[in-house]
């Protein structure tokens, strides 16, 4: 399927099935932590770039056999709220399968749009993002698109949980040397203070970003600053204490890709496994080098094999 994955094992969610219904790499940022490689679509043009009919389509055959899970998510290789067609999908879930809950991670971008706001108010529960509130450490760690700016992220963030009636967990990534000072923690709490989500997540890489230089928070650290953020409802996501590690560098998702399979991996699964990403996107970045003759497709028995040209 090109739009459903899973169900994958969340750290946060539990046994979620994944929908993504924006192409590979199409974003409104470039973060320098971000798992899935460098943004190569930047923008902040809202459209129907999956169809809510094609995607509502994998959507029933996925739950066609009830499958357990904790939760659905919108989520992926790129802004999910930039689609268009996201209102419809989660309502189509909504209606025909109330039994499931439907999550939304947003990089709140399109907060400050009132029908993107609308379009994710019967999700149960959205995880907005907010890493920075300096215009300096935004750019520095967000790399946006043109006209995307803090203060209108905050702004649609606080329109956000005045209109949702939902659990709404805020996500801040750290990133040491950038926002990790005391005085950028002092204007992202002042700033969560004014949203007042349900909870504050604070996050940490555990995987390699798309810049190399980006390196995991120690926990200590990590505690020390969830201890700042009070008296907000905090929680340190990541690893256990002492695990996070980063098990290759390099600064795209589908050069890592290339390497792998140059370096004796021949099935998505192995290629995912040696780099900690999703079989899903490793799939898609393959078919990318087969179109473009970098590497070929190979139908076996237990399912296709890739091969470096
Ligand atoms: S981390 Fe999220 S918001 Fe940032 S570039 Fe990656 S997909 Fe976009």
């Amino acid at each position: 399927m090109k739009h459903v994955f899973g169900p994958v094992s969340s750290r946060r969610l539990g046994r979620s099935l994944g929908i993504d219904i924006v192409p590979y790499k199409l974003c409104s940022l470039n973060c320098v932590y971000c798992e899935c490689g460098i943004t190569t679509a930047l923008t902040t043009s809202v459209r129907e770039y999956a169809s809510a009919s094609e995607v509502c389509a994998e959507i029933d055959i996925a739950l066609a056999s009830s499958p357990e899970l904790d939760v659905i998510t919108f989520s992926g290789s790129g802004e999910p709220t930039l689609n268009s067609s996201i209102g419809t999908i989660i309502d189509h879930i909504k209606c025909r399968y109330p039994q499931y809950k439907v999550a939304v991670l947003t990089n709140s971008t399109l907060m400050n749009i009132d029908s993107v706001r609308r379009s994710i108010l019967s999700a149960d529960m959205i995880f907005p993002s907010l890493d920075a509130v300096s215009e300096e450490v935004f750019s520095a760690i967000m790399k946006p698109a043109a006209g995307v700016n803090p203060s209108d992220l905050i702004e649609g963030l606080i329109k956000l949980r005045a209109e949702y009636k939902g659990r709404m967990c805020l996500e801040i990534f750290i990133v040491p040397g950038f926002n990790d000072t005391p005085g950028e923690l002092e204007l992202l709490r002042d700033a969560a203070l004014r949203i007042q989500p349900d909870e504050v997540h604070l996050n940490r890489l555990d995987r390699p970003g798309s810049e190399s230089w980006v390196q995991p928070v120690g926990d200590e650290l990590m505690l020390e600053i969830s201890e700042f953020f009070k008296p907000l409802n905090v929680r340190v996501i990541g690893r256990k204490p002492g695990d996070v590690h980063i098990p290759y560098s390099g600064s795209d998702l589908r050069d890592r890709v290339l390497s792998a399979l140059r370096s004796g991996c021949d099935n998505a699964e192995s290629v995912a496994e040696r780099l900690g990403v999703r079989v899903v996107d490793v799939i898609r970045i393959c078919e990318k080098l087969s179109s473009e003759g970098l590497a070929c497709r190979i139908p076996a028995e237990k399912g296709d094999l890739y091969r470096p040209v």
